[in-house]
């Protein structure tokens, strides 16, 4: 019989409850459990594919293909485990499929409502992810803040499954404890109301985590447990950390894990891997003094940088984790790519970086900034790793520049160029005139076959391997053979040859760009094969000009 524990928010959004589900995940996992994830977003849209990077974040991408809430990278990072598309639900995706079930006539005719239908849909799927993934336990993580009102059948579904199954449901509320700087002490107001909002739609909260910019005190542990009617043990204190990779480390040492199955009367299981790899994961980064210099070049947001570091929220892990692999300390700096339209002057200052990342991106604004930055890092031989767009814009770049195409471009930035060296697969041509946008992409995880004479080889070890994506427009075939020609290398390539999904500069340090996101499979206690070369190039590289 597997157990659910359901980890909803109180007073604030933001506060890290993606990352505490994560962290409690890993935490049993460490005891010898299966652990797998879910994430509910209560909005309306099927999907996070359609949604703008300022709105959003990060749209992680899974091995199967689906456009999800960045918290899947978070489950991914902390659990070490591939997450599908079972375990992501939205609003959207929950009343779809009760739609269609009713246009089935799968209800036999019944009157089919909101109450039940809808949370006895959630409880199907949670319960087919459960089993889909052969978990002891399923961490289910609910979107938003609780008494907000589209998070409500959620709630009522969870606590459907808490009446069903007493012993097998825990609830965890992540609240916040604000420390107001005219007052200078932690309240517990917010967190007790958190309480009993959540009280009000019938459930009781198992464990409190209390996020805040200091740890709680006994006092304030008291207050929370006698006014909310939760054990003083069952409260956690949870304060800001300086990496999140700490917070399993915190946890443990409040014994989450222990207490957790104490409530389901599981104990820690004789074979248990702990979490010993994360201890040493942590001494690296407590350690770590030596620096490697990172610029990522990107599209400014005009919400500010906060959310800009938000949209590339795995390519930041990847850089961190493969800096970790060789016990560096990760130094990421983001450069608008729209100043050195303004001021090509400016280029010279990316000679104060060990490596430059050209990340993935969508549209046409700052693309010749991003052009012109890939130019002279690959004339000034400064490593350089592009992904996605970033693989893109280093073909266009290569065909101005090293072929004579002086007016190559891609169909996304203009349709009517007369060379696309970038242009739209055949098979999208029909879904972009019906203006179908959602799922159109080529998504999740295809696989590439690797020259054995290129860097990317040598950084994967092996010839076959298989990366996620998301993008609309490929390589156009007709101009391979002289980008070729002129000394582009199609370091890999799908197994039919057909599509181009890695190129290199050979005679270069380090110029390798992919159509993949391989961000999206780096995991901290590893770093992934071809930022761990990134890196290493990079590591490798004699500074010219003294950082700035
Ligand atoms: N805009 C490009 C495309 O759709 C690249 C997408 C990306 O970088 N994820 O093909």
């Amino acid at each position: 019989m597997s157990k659910f524990i359901f980890v909803v928010g109180g007073v604030m959004s933001g506060v890290g409850k993606g990352v505490a589900c994560a962290t409690i995940g890993r935490l049993l996992k460490g005891k010898g459990y299966k652990v797998s994830a879910i994430k509910v977003d209560p909005y309306i849209n099927v999907d996070a594919g359609t949604m703008n990077p300022t709105e959003h974040g990060e749209v992680f991408v899974t091995e199967d293909g689906d456009e999800t809430d960045q918290d899947i990278g978070n489950y991914e990072r902390f659990l070490d485990t591939n997450i599908l598309s079972t375990n992501y639900m939205t609003t959207g995706r929950v009343y779809q499929s009760v739609i269609e079930k009713e246009r089935n006539l799968e209800y036999g005719g019944k009157c089919v409502e909101v109450v039940p239908h809808i949370p006895e849909e959630i409880i199907r799927r949670i319960t087919k992810a459960t089993r889909d993934t052969e978990s002891d336990i399923m961490m289910v993580e609910i979107g938003g803040t609780v008494g907000e009102y589209q998070s409500v059948l959620f709630l009522e579904a969870a606590r459907m499954m808490k009446m069903q199954n007493s012993h097998d449901v825990q609830f965890i509320l992540v609240s916040y404890l604000p420390v107001p700087s005219k007052v200078g002490e932690m309240k517990t107001k917010p967190t007790q109301y958190a309480i009993r909002t959540l009280n009000s739609v019938g459930i009781q909260p198992d464990f409190v985590l209390c996020r805040s910019e200091k740890p709680l005190d006994d006092v304030r542990k008291e207050k929370i447990g006698i006014q909310g009617n939760i054990f003083p043990d069952h409260i956690i204190s949870a304060p800001d950390v300086g990496s999140i990779y700490e917070i399993p480390i915190n946890f443990n040492r409040e014994h989450v894990a222990e207490k957790l199955l104490k409530v389901f009367g599981w104990a820690t299981r004789p074979d248990a891997p702990g979490i010993g790899d994360w201890e040493k994961l942590n001494n690296v980064i407590l350690k770590a003094e030596d620096e490697v210099k990172i610029g990522i070049v990107g599209k400014y947001f005009r919400t500010g940088e906060f959310v800009l570091s938000d949209s590339y929220i795995s390519v930041i892990e990847a850089v961190k984790h493969a800096c970790w692999h060789f016990e560096k300390k990760p130094v990421i700096e983001w450069i608008n790519s729209e100043t050195y339209e303004e001021d090509p002057q400016k280029l010279i200052e990316l000679q104060k970086y060990d490596g430059v990342i050209i990340p993935g991106g969508f549209g046409s604004r700052g693309i010749e900034g991003k052009i012109k930055a890939i130019q002279y890092l690959r004339e000034n031989n400064i490593p350089f790793l592009g992904l996605c767009y970033g693989l893109q814009l280093a073909t266009i770049e290569f065909a101005r520049n090293k072929c004579g195409i002086m007016d190559a471009t891609s169909t996304e930035i203009d349709k009517n160029a007369p060379n696309q060296v970038i242009h739209i697969m055949p098979e999208q041509i029909e879904n972009i005139e019906q203006g179908k946008y959602g799922s159109t992409m080529r998504l999740g995880s295809w696989p590439c076959t690797l020259a054995e004479d290129s860097k990317s080889f040598a950084a994967y070890g092996q010839k076959d391997i298989t990366e996620r994506h998301r993008h609309r427009y490929e390589v156009n075939n007709e101009y391979r053979p002289r980008l070729e020609e002129n000394g582009l290398k199609f370091a890999g390539t799908s197994p039919d040859g057909k599509l181009v999904e890695i190129i290199e500069v050979p005679d270069h340090p380090f110029f390798v760009a992919c159509q993949f996101h391989p961000e999206f499979k780096s995991r901290p206690t590893k770093g992934h094969p071809l930022f761990n070369s990134f890196i290493k190039a990079a590591m490798d590289k004699e500074t010219k000009l003294p950082l700035i």
